[in-house]
């Protein structure tokens, strides 16, 4: 059953809700967004800089409050973002934002008392104290307006928190519904969750320009899980508009110096005689922007070096997304209207992608490979495809019915542990079923959606879960549009 877009994530959205608010008691499980306080300040900084929360707020004084401008991410010492304008209640209003995890950090961290602060025009805030007010006041006792975050989701996979995978409380249940009735089901689920990214998209292009939610969306993609959020730093520190300015080298420079991969130990450290031509040519240019780029170290990007394939470390990842910026006139089509194929313009853009030091380098450090490797993989290029350019043209370019019907096609991508862990949680020992419902990216997605929302929740060892109760109105609705075959309910929960 090939629901149209955004019937399918529709009718997910109606499971999901009705079960939260069926009254079902069950208390340790609670549909929430991620919260806020598992991200660190950085993240949350990445996130309204990428414009991913929007531009329009109620302040906690009931202000309506509009960000005209989000101003420069500041790399030294002072409020996080300077150069910013807000209007407050209908008043335009020119000065430096500042984050903080908690509302209470502006006195904790001495911003309070701090004349660097004194022209701060709102502060930004995810957390604070549930009983009193707090309210930000400069050194010169001047009140800042205030805005408390929304939480979002990141919608980008569940965080990674699962000791260990053993078969759920649903395998029974999951196991009596036809094959038509799980793929709908994880049709619907994989349709919600492109619906959810292709939202985020859409307001990030809308915060900042089309263009940049494109490269800071590719930037992630190529960030793999681990090194998402630095990337996307990368992207905000480097934007996409001031790249194509530049010529290759220089922008090649800005890129690997703003990542904090151009120092004394680098060269020091690096494998040969080529490596370190490489970063001379780099250095170069780099000392001659470095002043107006370069951040302080305590604002540094934290990359993450453990854990990845030498193909994905996070210099070969920089250096693939510098070969991106060299095609960029091509790239930036692709949430146009017009492009038909999606995945063969996709393939056809970013497969050759060229670099003549990293494709056949895994670091500046570790010794040559001795053959060509190439800078995109094929599940990268899924992940881009799935995670950025369908949502994106879905978000922004429309005509949803054939782009969701050519998502369908897409192939699957390697199982990773969290997909191994989703489908040895739903369908237990039953091999032939996990194959089957991860043949295609959607299946893929729509098990990761659904993990995301139950799994991840669950804090009773499946006892509380009310998702294998509820499978029996799914299938009783399937069974009411007469698209799936019959079953009854006893047996479904037999
Ligand atoms: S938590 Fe719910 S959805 Fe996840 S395995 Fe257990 S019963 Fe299934």
């Amino acid at each position: 059953m090939k629901l149209n877009f955004p019937e399918a994530a529709k009718r997910y959205l109606r499971f999901r809700d009705s079960i939260f608010s069926a009254g079902t008691g069950t208390v340790s499980l609670m549909v929430s967004e991620p919260s806020a306080s598992s991200e660190s300040e950085l993240e949350i900084q990445a996130r309204w800089f990428g414009g991913e929360f929007g531009r329009e707020f109620i302040g906690t004084e009931g202000e309506r409050i509009e960000i005209v401008q989000f101003g420069h991410w500041n790399r030294a010492a002072g409020p996080d973002f300077t150069e910013a304008a807000v209007r407050i209640d209908g008043e335009l209003k020119a000065g430096p934002i500042e984050l903080d995890l908690d509302v209470r950090d502006w006195e904790s961290h001495g911003h309070g008392s701090n004349p660097a602060f004194e022209e701060t025009v709102l502060h930004v805030f995810t957390d604070g104290p549930s009983l009193n007010r707090f309210y930000t006041r400069t050194n010169a006792h001047r009140r800042v307006a205030q805005v408390q975050l929304p939480q979002y989701a990141w919608s980008q996979g569940p965080p990674d928190f699962l000791p260990e995978a053993f078969p759920g409380r649903c395998v029974a249940p999951l196991s009596r519904m036809t094959d038509a009735e799980v793929d709908s089901l994880l049709l619907s689920a994989a349709q919600y969750r492109l619906q959810q990214k292709a939202e985020r998209l859409r307001v990030m292009s809308s915060s900042t320009s089309p263009q940049q939610a494109l490269f800071q969306g590719l930037a992630e993609a190529l960030g793999f899980r681990s090194n998402k959020t630095p990337m996307a730093i990368l992207s905000q520190r480097c934007p996409i508009g001031e790249l194509i300015e530049m010529a290759p080298l220089d922008r090649e420079a800005r890129l690997f110096g703003a990542a904090g991969f151009l120092d004394r130990e680098q060269f020091d450290k690096a494998a040969n005689h080529e490596a370190r031509r490489y970063l001379r040519q780099l250095w170069d240019r780099w000392w001659k922007m470095r002043d107006d780029v370069d951040p302080l170290r305590s604002r540094s990007i934290p990359w993450c070096f453990s854990g990845n394939r030498p193909l994905n470390h996070p210099q070969r990842r920089v250096g693939a997304l510098a070969a991106l910026v060299d095609s960029w006139d091509e790239i930036s089509s692709l949430w146009e209207q017009n492009v038909n194929n999606l995945e063969n313009e996709v393939n056809n853009s970013l497969k050759n992608l060229h670099h003549p030091f990293w494709e056949l380098n895994y670091t500046l450090r570790a010794t040559p490979s001795p053959k060509r490797l190439r800078l995109l993989g094929q599940d990268r290029l899924r992940d881009v495809l799935g995670n950025v350019v369908f949502p994106g043209a879905i978000g922004l370019a429309g005509d949803e019915d054939r782009l969701w019907a050519e998502f369908l096609e897409l192939g699957k991508v390697d199982s990773n542990h969290k997909l191994r862990r989703a489908s040895l949680r739903l369908f237990g020992p039953d091999e032939k079923r996990r194959k089957l419902f991860t043949s295609y990216y959607h299946q893929q997605q729509g098990l990761l959606q659904i993990y995301h929302d139950f799994c991840l929740e669950d804090v009773s060892d499946c006892e509380h879960c009310p998702f294998p109760e509820q499978l029996v109105q799914w299938q009783r609705k399937s069974m009411s549009e007469g698209a799936l075959p019959a079953a009854t309910e006893t047996m479904l929960l037999q």
